[in-house]
């Protein structure tokens, strides 16, 4: 069962967690040119060997260790792990198009800051 990236990367994006995945299996690198213009990184669900490394990598716990273990208020974000695929024009816009919904309807958790948006995921 693949990693899954939340919503608190949504403002962070610091590529901390790509730094220690072992399969390079985060993206948009800061090296690719979607970095610039994407809400938050993606980690391929095919790629991800589930070694656990970018969890504590992650200043802001936005890294669940599997789908299942994503809250329900983060469901969306699943999708959009799922479809993202860098250098892929068309799958980029369906991940970000995803994200961006998920921040209109989950506006609430956006006001939150990035550091207590984790804590906030249950509610
Ligand atoms: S669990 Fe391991 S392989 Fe999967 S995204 Fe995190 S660091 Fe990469
Ligand atoms: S470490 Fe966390 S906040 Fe930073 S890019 Fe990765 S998922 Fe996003």
């Amino acid at each position: 069962m693949p990693f899954v990236i939340t919503d608190p990367c949504i403002g962070t994006k610091d590529s901390a967690c790509v730094d220690v995945c072992p399969v390079d299996c985060i993206h948009p690198r800061k090296d690719e040119p979607e970095f610039a213009t994407s809400s938050m990184l993606y980690i391929h669900p095919d790629e991800c060997i589930d070694c656990g490394a970018c969890v504590p990598a992650c200043p802001v716990a936005a890294i669940y260790d599997s789908p299942d273990s994503t809250p329900a208020s983060q469901k969306a974000l699943i999708e959009a792990n799922a479809v993202y695929r860098v250098g892929d024009t068309s799958a980029v816009e369906k991940a970000e198009a995803i994200v961006k919904g998920h921040m209109s309807s989950r506006a609430d958790l956006m006001a939150v800051a990035p550091t207590e948006r984790a804590a906030a995921h249950a509610r």
